[in-house]
């Protein structure tokens, strides 16, 4: 099957139904439940777009082994047009949700592509792992699937070095291997869009180092989410049943999170890429390159929010008719240096990009690195709070859209009315504002981006760690011992 459309999205996770539960109750089919079938719909229309005579040809590319138009986020870039052509399909994506949704498919895509590409990398665990990764790339290729994934552990404690050494019976391990496969058991956190993906795939990260004695928690898979055993297990959903008027976000794009339990589910062995290999798993982001190409969907979706927001908070200002008071200009302001440093760091991964050692092209990690750092831990809570500062009452001046239907509303439209917009306009506007920064939908926004790359503290340790510093201390240096 060639790139989906979004009835066949929909129609995959009704026909596979993983186990999923929400609130007590046990979901029967994701597509129609009021928890998930917005977010769902959301991401079947990001399916329609390539199909769509306007778009198809920035979303696709012919596949090497069908020669049927695929999703060109699983392309394996060889070359930096290669790059930009996937920044443009993901941009392209990323606008559809104005950046809220952040693990639309292209994400992990790009991460799979980039395994695939550097596939000779998992024959040092053992020969056939380098297959099993091929095979699966082309798998989720030609039949369109939609992923999710889950690196972190559930933790019982926090009490440990750098180093993860888990034996207590809630990391996800390896208790049993057979002629069918590997068993595994324990819990992971979180599978963002876990329970309306088709697959999932469980891998190492770098942000959790394993220790050496960590050898059945080393391992890398993907699996059907609909497998025996396994178990989402949601928070509320951030979808509450509203009008896209009073809820903007919220009722159009939960991608919802999900802890998942494995209960000794069969891993079969095609789906195996690594195991038992700590060092391996340790190095795979840095090895495969994956974190780059997560990171340039990561940064394009960045500039895409950025944007909206600029756009939001120039909307507020100008209704608010607040646009000459400088502290607002500068608070404004203060998110177009944030839109033109995440550019430019795109700009620059792109610039930089070098081809890995089995010639796959990647974006330069650094500035990748620097924009979502910057972003998670600087940029976004600010412009989170920027809205609520600008903003102020007129968040909380917010009746629903069929307030507007009842006998108060006159009275509605001569006091909320502003010098530049009428009174629907305006709290439809604000109805937004209070989606992005105050809401729990916006809410889980901002935690969402501290935290979904990994943990910053951890993150930002690991700059430092590989970061070759010398070339500066070695400057400093000279500096100290001139003479003159
Ligand atoms: C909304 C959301 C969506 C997510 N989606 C996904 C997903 O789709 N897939 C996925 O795999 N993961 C996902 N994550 C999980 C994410 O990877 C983790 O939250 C992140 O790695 C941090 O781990 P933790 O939550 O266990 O942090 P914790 O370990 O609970 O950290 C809590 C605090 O303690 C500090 N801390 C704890 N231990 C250490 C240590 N050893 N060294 C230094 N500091 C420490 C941290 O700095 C942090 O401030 C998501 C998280 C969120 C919030």
């Amino acid at each position: 099957m060639p790139a989906r459309t979004g009835q066949q999205y929909m129609d995959g996770l009704s026909n596979h139904p993983a186990e999923v539960w929400i609130g007590g109750e046990k979901v029967k089919d994701v597509t129609t439940h009021p928890a998930f079938q917005n977010g769902v719909r959301s991401l079947a229309s990001l399916y329609d777009m390539q199909h769509d005579p306007a778009t198809r040809d920035e979303m696709t590319f012919k596949s090497p082994s069908s020669g049927e138009p695929v999703g060109l986020s699983f392309i394996v870039p060889k070359t930096v047009a290669d790059l930009e052509r996937r920044r443009r399909m993901m941009t392209n994506w990323a606008w559809e949700s104005c950046g809220m949704m952040a693990r639309t498919p292209d994400f992990l895509n790009s991460a799979v592509s980039g395994w695939a590409g550097s596939s000779d990398y998992f024959i040092d665990n053992r020969p056939e792992f380098k297959k099993n990764v091929e095979r699966y790339h082309e798998y989720i290729r030609e039949n369109d699937l939609t992923l999710t994934h889950t690196l972190v552990n559930l933790q019982r404690s926090r009490n440990h070095t750098i180093f993860d050494n888990i034996e207590d019976n809630v990391a996800l391990t390896v208790v049993d291997k057979n002629s069918d496969g590997i068993v595994v058991h324990g819990s992971r956190i979180l599978a963002t869009l876990g329970p309306i993906s088709d697959e999932i795939a469980v891998y190492p990260t770098r942000t959790h180092l394993l220790g050496d004695a960590a050898k059945r928690q080393a391992f890398s898979f993907a699996l059907p989410c609909a497998t025996p055993g396994m178990k989402f297990v949601c928070r509320e959903s951030l979808d509450m049943g509203r009008s896209n008027f009073d809820h903007p976000l919220g009722a159009r794009f939960e991608e919802m999170d999900a802890l998942v339990f494995f209960d000794d589910v069969l891993v079969p062995w095609e789906r195996v890429f690594l195991l038992g290999d700590v060092d391996m798993c340790n190095n795979y982001s840095n090895a495969t390159s994956s974190t780059a190409h997560t990171g340039q969907q990561v940064a394009n979706r960045t500039i895409v929010k950025t944007e909206f927001l600029l756009g939001l908070t120039s909307l507020m200002a100008e209704t608010l008719g607040s646009t000459q008071i400088p502290h607002v200009q500068e608070r404004i302001g203060e998110i177009v240096v944030y839109l033109e440093t995440l550019k430019a760091c795109v700009r620059a991964s792109e610039a930089d990009a070098k081809p890995n050692k089995w010639g796959v092209m990647c974006p330069a990690q650094g500035p990748l690195s620097a924009a979502r750092t910057l972003f998670s831990g600087t940029m976004y809570p600010r412009m989170a709070e920027i809205v609520q500062l600008l903003g102020s009452s007129s968040l909380m001046a917010l009746p629903a859209e069929a307030d507007f239907d009842t006998p108060i509303a006159p009275e509605l439209e001569r006091y909320l009315g502003t010098e530049s917009s009428g009174a629907k306009d305006r709290v439809r506007l604000f109805h937004l504002a209070w989606d992005v920064a105050c809401s729990a939908f916006g809410g889980r926004q901002v935690l969402y981006e501290r935290f979904f790359g990994g943990d910053p503290v951890r993150n930002t340790m690991l700059m430092y760690q590989g970061y070759n510093k010398q070339p500066a201390m070695g400057r400093v240096t000279r500096f100290l011992e001139r003479e003159g």
